[in-house]
């Protein structure tokens, strides 16, 4: 069996992914989605930019061709070559998955780092490919140098699972130079660097690496559990999904975590219906009170197919939601490799007159955003007592950051900032859907919105819009506009939803 850092990397995001991308036909994968293309076209070229800072030589091995790899880098590394990139470090296990003796190699921390065997009678072979190996003075079996790998990441945070990575490179190497080196490099965006602390690192990797191999040599696939975050780009996400559809599975109820499944499990609740049924008390010998309210009621709306109220005080709750003449709907598209804010839409609905009109301020190119701001802000400033409704918080933080950047005076921010008015918040506070997940999309298809182009999607128009710049296709253009549109008229149809609601509910308390 094969394990490379790739597949490591996935085990420490989700073991299933794991298990998956050894067993699974590959043909049922899910196309890889454009958003994640552009994620690797734009790890790639930060690497490029990285590697081209320096000096470099690469070993010579067919593509994937892992022995042929470790030969021709072992081959750089005993000349001395001074950085090695795309070179492979491969690490054969015997039979029952013992290393061979780590103990015999200085580990300059003197920890004995041998891996945890299994006992299996399936070989296994590590596979990792740093980024660079540089050399160092020291002392190795190539004479008086050693190598350190470096691994870089388009990440901002050294992640556990890039340091886990790196410990298995430093390991590799250990094996292969007869000596450790001091530490593992992470190179992150920004070029920042971090030292791996191996003696915090190696020993994880190895719990990490044990656990990999013996959910590999198991069966059957680890339990599917759908984390949005997680599983969104996941190319077995399509597999996943039906299964956990088919199974009720508890993950797909908003407010159900890895950690609250289990405890949920341990008192045999496992789908919707037990949930529903379940008595508070139950629940509270493990949740506190009002996490046991939220999960019974999720589960409640879910198995009923009904919103719910979620205040004693509709009234108030109604109240909390402002309703005006002229309302402003505001959505915005971003390019966050850029860190542009591209597209400021705005829907102007002139309730008396039922006029509703949409302004679309678009940065053609990046250099435009400083101009869209002030399209923006002259237009918020013709309707100076319309609420501007959003939905999450990314407005805010994006109008905090267009004004600082183009010195907007800040009593006018203020002024503006006041007017804002959070419609996810107020879905948080007053009612609980059935629905799989408090995002827009989620909620407005509840009520029946339907986007005009099916596929789109925020990250989606992130593609799209690094497409235009790249081609010039329109076309591209207009889609996103479309998406921005559709966005803004969502929240404008879950705003209404929601204020009649919470009048019904009123009136029927009075
Ligand atoms: S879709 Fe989610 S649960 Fe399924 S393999 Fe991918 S990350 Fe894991």
């Amino acid at each position: 069996m094969l394990i490379t850092e790739d597949l490591l990397l996935h085990y420490k995001r989700c073991p299933r992914r794991a298990f998956l991308d050894i067993y699974n036909d590959p043909n049922s994968k899910d196309r890889d989605q454009d958003f994640l293309l552009k994620l690797r076209q734009d790890s790639l070229a930060h690497r490029q930019s990285i590697l081209a800072l320096t000096t470099v030589q690469r070993p010579y091995y067919p593509s994937r061709d892992w022995q042929a790899g470790a030969n021709a880098t072992l081959e750089l590394m005993q000349q001395g070559v001074e950085q090695i990139t795309k070179g492979v470090l491969m690490l054969s296990l015997s039979d029952d998955l013992a290393v061979p003796s780590f103990n015999s190699l200085s580990y300059n921390h003197g920890n004995d780092l041998p891996l945890v065997t299994s006992g299996s009678p399936i070989a296994v072979t590590l596979v990792a490919y740093p980024d660079l190996l540089t050399k160092h003075p020291g002392k190795s079996d190539f004479g008086d140098w050693i190598y350190v790998p470096t691994t870089i990441k388009l990440g901002r945070r050294p992640k556990p699972e890039y340091q886990i990575v790196a410990a298995l490179q430093a390991q590799l190497l250990a094996a292969t130079q007869g000596v450790w080196s001091e530490t593992a490099q992470l190179i992150l965006r920004n070029q920042d660097s971090y030292s791996v602390k191996l003696e915090r690192w190696v020993p994880q990797m190895q719990t990490v690496l044990k656990n990999c191999i013996e959910t590999l040599l198991a069966s059957p696939a680890p339990e599917v559990f759908i984390s949005r975050h997680r599983c969104s780009l996941c190319h077995w996400y399509s597999d996943c999904y039906a299964q956990a559809q088919a199974q009720q599975h508890l993950s797909l109820l908003p407010g159900v975590t890895p950690s609250r499944y289990q405890d949920l499990q341990m008192l045999n609740l496992t789908t919707p219906e037990s949930l529903a049924n379940a008595s508070p008390a139950q629940l509270e010998t493990v949740f506190d009170g009002e996490l046991t309210t939220q999960l019974i009621r999720q589960a409640q709306a879910v198995v009923q197919n009904r919103a719910i109220l979620k205040t004693d005080s509709p009234t108030s709750g109604a109240l909390t939601i402002p309703s005006a003449l002229v309302e402003l709907y505001f959505d915005i598209e971003a390019e966050p490799e850029r860190h542009l804010d591209y597209l400021l839409g705005v829907l102007v609905v002139e309730r008396e007159a039922e006029r509703e009109r949409f302004y679309p301020f678009l940065a053609e190119q990046p250099f435009e955003e400083a101009a869209i701001w002030q399209q923006f802000l002259e237009l918020v400033a013709r309707y100076p007592d319309a609420p501007i409704f959003h939905y999450s918080d990314y407005e805010v933080d994006t109008v905090k950051r267009l004004a600082k950047l183009y010195e907007t005076p800040r009593s006018s921010v203020k002024s503006l900032l006041s007017r804002f008015v959070d419609v996810h918040q107020c879905v948080m506070g007053t009612v609980t859907f059935p629905v799989e997940s408090y995002s827009l999309k989620h909620l407005a298809h509840w009520l029946g919105f339907e986007w005009r182009d099916a596929g789109a999607s925020g990250a989606q128009c992130v593609w799209w819009y690094d497409q235009w710049l790249r081609t010039g296709d329109r076309t591209l253009l207009e889609a996103i506009l479309r998406y921005n549109e559709d966005d803004c008229r969502a929240t404008y149809r879950l705003k209404t939803w929601l204020c009649e609601f919470l009048q019904a509910a009123a009136t029927n308390c009075n």
